[in-house]
């Protein structure tokens, strides 16, 4: 069976623009040491650089602005309600940490929490959870550099990644992290392999040591996500920015419920996103605006086979402008 990809790219397709990335440590956790800290950050960072192009630098000169800031805080800080990838803090277990998309990009977390170098435990001596800030720091990472959360329970984006303890990254973020910044040749000697023409005769070797000089990147993917041609009978709607557009699939009166498919530009629409897109069986809903722009497919399946298809065509209504 071929492998479903489970992770979910932020909507707004929010990325940093540049590959080497710093950041900075502002406040430091009352648990743990500041050496141990660093550490322990860094060592979250390695598990995205060691699949991606992306590189990590820690900023310590005051003078200099780092891309991500991490911080430690306790609960008189509300700018979670900002941020949707985990709700706000709330003292002692529960909510861990909370991150932001680039550019923003921060990661706080909770000072309440007792934070350790080295797996999640509990304390009789002390009757507290101890959390694994290697593992916590690597799943925000992942949000700071604009995953959001992915439905593979193995994955470390899986929002249940900390209570799991999956402290590795898996391939089905590998794919979402490659998917916005492209992939990473492990190997120095690709560039002869290529010249040998091992692109062509060594395919699954090179594909695993050499992608990107193989253009082997989205492979995986693209098994998968086949984009699937709209139907002929595509109805354009032409929507102002920001009204929310519904759209409901299949005959008014079916006998029995029938199995429907999603799909945004021939892409398949996994799971909702809350705020852009929510889907729920045979209704979908979007927000109007330029990223939601697009062809809206859905798609009826009896048996298996697919019995009909409706296509919307979205574009934004060009705003007037006001110079009266
Ligand atoms: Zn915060
Ligand atoms: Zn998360």
């Amino acid at each position: 069976a071929a492998r479903i990809k489970r992770y979910v790219i932020n909507p707004l397709g929010h990325k940093w623009t540049h590959h080497n990335i710093t950041y900075r440590i502002l406040k430091f956790p009352n648990t743990l040491n500041v050496d141990d800290t660093r550490k322990a950050i860094s060592i979250a960072f390695t598990k995205w650089s060691d699949v991606s192009p992306l590189t990590f630098t820690e900023v310590t000169d005051g003078n200099t602005t780092a891309d991500i800031a991490i911080g430690f805080y306790t609960y008189n800080h509300t700018d979670c309600w900002w941020s949707p990838l985990h709700p706000c803090f709330d003292g002692l277990n529960g909510e861990l940490a909370h991150a932001f998309l680039p550019p923003r990009g921060e990661i706080h977390f909770d000072n309440h929490e007792f934070w350790i170098l080295g797996r999640s435990r509990f304390s009789w001596k002390q009757g507290v959870w101890l959390n694994d800030l290697v593992q916590v720091a690597a799943h925000e990472i992942g949000h700071a550099l604009g995953l959001w959360h992915s439905r593979d329970p193995t994955a470390l984006m899986h929002p249940n990644a900390t209570n799991t303890g999956q402290r590795s990254v898996a391939q089905d973020d590998v794919w979402g992290i490659q998917r916005l910044y492209g992939c990473l040749d492990k190997k120095r000697v690709c560039d002869p392999w290529a010249r040998l023409g091992f692109c062509e005769r060594r395919r699954s070797f090179m594909r695993k040591n050499c992608p990107r000089r193989c253009d082997l990147c989205l492979q995986p993917l693209e098994a998968v996500a086949t984009p699937t041609p709209p139907p002929a009978n595509v109805k354009l709607k032409l929507v102002p920015r920001g009204k929310v557009v519904g759209f409901r699939c299949g005959s008014r009166n079916p006998r029995s419920a029938p199995k429907v498919s999603w799909y945004k530009d021939g892409e398949q629409i996994l799971a909702s996103i809350p705020g852009y897109i929510v889907v729920k069986d045979r209704d979908l809903r979007i927000i109007a605006n330029e990223f939601n722009e697009g062809v809206y497919t859905c798609r009826v399946h009896r048996r298996g086979d697919a019995v009909s298809a409706n296509s919307w065509a979205i574009r934004l209504k060009p705003e007037q402008a006001s110079n009266s």
